[in-house]
């Protein structure tokens, strides 16, 4: 095993992982049977080599009857124990005998050579050592008859002769095809090891491998990079799998292109619906604050900048109310729209007079409201004077030039709103009283030298 390591790390060129050792699992499984049956077949190679052998040695012991029985008779016959040792010596030449005894008649031993049976039946050698064991061999013998037949054919037994084989002479005729055998079957098997081993790495543990570390890579943001290729060529399951797997792939990309489609759509349709909403609120606000008929300021929102004003403590803060001179008699002489009309122009005058910083109203009916922050009573005077003239002095629809009255007060310390207002409409109040078309400041608040000062420009 240790060498089927360092083989596989050869191959391999680093210490074994999955892929690998999915290789050296398949091999031990492909080669162990490879193992069982080759021995198999060998053990059945060998065991027809050896029988046919062993045939053979059988075939050439009995055909020694034919060769040398004549010779042993004729020996016999004449008692010629000479001829008789040199035919035994001859016949112990041949590799398949390896003892050879003759016996008369009676079964006494006559002349014997190599190896002989004993009164046990054991065989035995010359000098009484039993024949080398030689494994898988077993020894065997053949006796023929000693028959002599005179010229009148009367036949004469005169003994009989047993030749000893053993069958490991077989085993030694094959030994070399026998060897030939073994060194192929294991060169075979050691050829067959390093193939196996090689084209299962090649078409099965690095498709495998590759397909690890592709998929160990992917993720969200490498799902456009290119496909799977196996290396190992041809198309098997393998190569399925990486095809299965580049259309997975796919899917996925496409369905988080479509989700991430989808959320910037939502993102802009909230962006948008947000937009919208916020400019809806912004024309409610504007709506809850516009004085329908006018566009002016409406009197929630002059409410509003009221309160708003007054917080900013120690700061001035003027307000004038102007009031419409005699505007009923506009409706009852032209009607109720022209009456519409006047005051949406009445209001357009007043804006356009005003400044960028006042804060212009409709504070009811034929009454409007400017508040002026920073504005303190002789500049609120001199503002509401000049809108007095410009009114005076500009046409307005249908009815041309009319008048308007103001009322002028200037919010005093620790003062409430309520009592503001009230002091600009008492003021306003007797502008009516002292003849319409004046300006008149609120009593209470009220600086002789300022006024006078105002008046005389
Ligand atoms: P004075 O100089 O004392 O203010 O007289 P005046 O007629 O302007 O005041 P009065 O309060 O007697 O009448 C206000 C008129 O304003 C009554 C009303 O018909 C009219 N008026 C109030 N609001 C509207 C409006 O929105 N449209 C029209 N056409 N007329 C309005
Ligand atoms: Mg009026
Ligand atoms: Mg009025």
């Amino acid at each position: 095993m240790a060498i089927l390591r360092s083989i596989r790390t050869m191959f391999d060129g680093g210490p074994p992982s999955q892929d690998r050792a999915l290789a050296g699992r398949l091999m031990r499984v492909i080669f162990g049977c490879y193992v069982i049956v080759a021995v198999g077949l060998t053990a059945v190679q060998m065991m027809v080599a050896y029988r046919a052998a062993s045939q053979r040695l059988q075939d050439d012991v009995a055909a020694l009857q034919r060769t040398f029985s004549p010779g042993i008779e004729d020996a016999m016959w004449r008692y010629n124990a000479e001829v008789l040792r040199g035919i035994l010596a001859g016949m112990q030449e041949i590799p398949a005998v390896i003892g050879v005894e003759v016996r008369d008649e009676a079964g006494r031993r006559v002349q014997t050579t190599g190896a002989v049976t004993d009164e046990d039946g054991q065989l035995r050698r010359g000098d009484g050592a039993t024949p080398a064991a030689r494994p898988f061999g077993t020894p065997f013998s053949r006796t023929f008859p000693v028959i002599h037949t005179d010229e009148n054919g009367r036949i004469y037994p005169i003994g009989s002769w047993t030749v000893h084989s053993d069958d490991s002479i077989a085993i030694e005729q094959v030994k070399n095809t026998l060897y030939v055998i073994l060194i192929n079957s294991a060169i075979k098997s050691v050829m067959l090891w390093f193939i196996f081993y090689l084209v299962i790495r090649t078409m099965v543990g690095r498709p495998l491998g590759q397909i690890r570390d592709y998929l160990a890579r992917i993720d969200a943001d490498s799902l456009g990079a290119p496909p799977l290729v196996i290396e190992a060529g041809g198309r098997n399951e393998l190569h399925a799998l990486a095809g299965a797997l580049n259309t997975m792939r796919d899917r996925l990309r496409w369905s988080f292109e479509e989700n991430a489609a989808l959320m910037r759509d939502l993102r802009e349709m909230n962006a948008t619906l947000q937009d919208r909403i916020a400019e809806r609120t912004r024309d409610l606000e504007a709506l809850a604050h516009t004085d329908l008929l006018t566009s002016l300021f409406n009197r929630r929102k002059l409410d509003e900048a009221l309160a708003e004003a007054t917080e900013g403590r120690g700061r001035p803060l003027s307000l004038i109310l102007g009031d419409i001179d005699n505007f009923k008699s506009v409706n009852d002489r032209h009607g109720h729209k022209v009456g519409d009309q006047v005051l949406v122009a009445f209001a357009d005058l007043l804006r356009d007079a005003v400044r960028p910083t006042d804060i212009l109203g409709r504070w009811g009916g034929e009454e409007f409201m400017l508040l002026c922050p920073d504005t303190d009573l002789p500049a609120a005077v001199a503002l509401a004077e000049r809108l007095r003239q410009r009114v005076e002095a500009t046409a307005l629809p249908e009815v041309g030039t009319r008048t308007c009255s103001f009322g002028v007060a200037t919010l005093a310390p620790g003062e409430s709103t309520d009592s503001l207002v009230g002091r600009a409409d008492a003021a306003l109040y007797r502008c009516k009283r002292n003849g319409r078309n004046r300006v008149e400041v609120s009593a209470s608040l009220w600086s002789e030298a300022g006024l006078a000062e105002r008046g005389a420009a």
